[in-house]
Order: C-alpha cells, then structure tokens, then sequence
C-alpha cells in the first residue's frame, strides 16, 4: 500500500469512490459525491491511465520537492495528482502508477 497526496495504491488497483447516481469518480474516496449529493461508494481503479498535464517543482514545499507532480486521467476512473517522472511526460502519455519509496509514482508504460 502507498499514497501520494491522499491517492492510495492497493492491491495494484487506486483506491477511491463513485457516485452510482451520476457516476462521479475521485481517488482518493469521498463520501459525498460533490457532482449530485449523493453518497459516494468505494470503488477501485485500473493504476494506468493518461498524462493530462505535469510539472516541474524547483522548490521544496512542506514534504515535498523538489520534483515533478502530474495530473492523470486513469482509465475508467479520476483524475488524481501523484508525484511524476523527470523530466515530466508530456501530456497523452501512456502511465501506471506504482509504489515507490517516496510514496507513488507515474512511469511510462511499455
Ligand atoms: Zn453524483
């Protein structure tokens, strides 16, 4: 198990919730979707995904940095910040998540 800003990694799936009203997904899991109201469920997600956009962070900021951060569409689920590759994929990249001694990282898929 690993987290990076709240996203955790279990069982190679990404933790988090739906909404079965209007099927709002975010990692990690709330309990009321913030789409419809509704209470959220737990759900998982397949750990690959898309680059929608990663950045460079030249300072250190409380526990983290310098490094990159990245924003991914995982496939069928959220968005979810996580720490990134350097220098940052470009956005489309193909990407897993997977566990790393800082916590949870992206790496390109092959
Ligand atoms: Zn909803």
């Amino acid at each position: 198990m690993a987290a990076a800003y709240g996203v955790r990694l279990i069982e190679d799936a990404v933790e988090g919730s739906s909404c079965p009203r209007c099927g709002y997904a975010c990692a990690p899991a709330i309990p009321r979707c913030p789409a419809c109201g509704g209470t959220a469920v737990a759900a998982r997600f397949d750990p690959t995904g898309r680059v929608w956009s990663a950045t460079d962070v030249a300072l250190s900021v409380a526990a983290f940095g310098p490094g990159t951060l990245s924003y991914v569409d995982l496939d069928g689920g959220p968005r979810v910040l996580v720490r990134g590759t350097r220098p940052p994929a470009a956005p489309g990249t193909r990407v897993r998540l997977v566990a790393s001694e800082s916590g949870m990282e992206v790496e390109p898929c092959r």
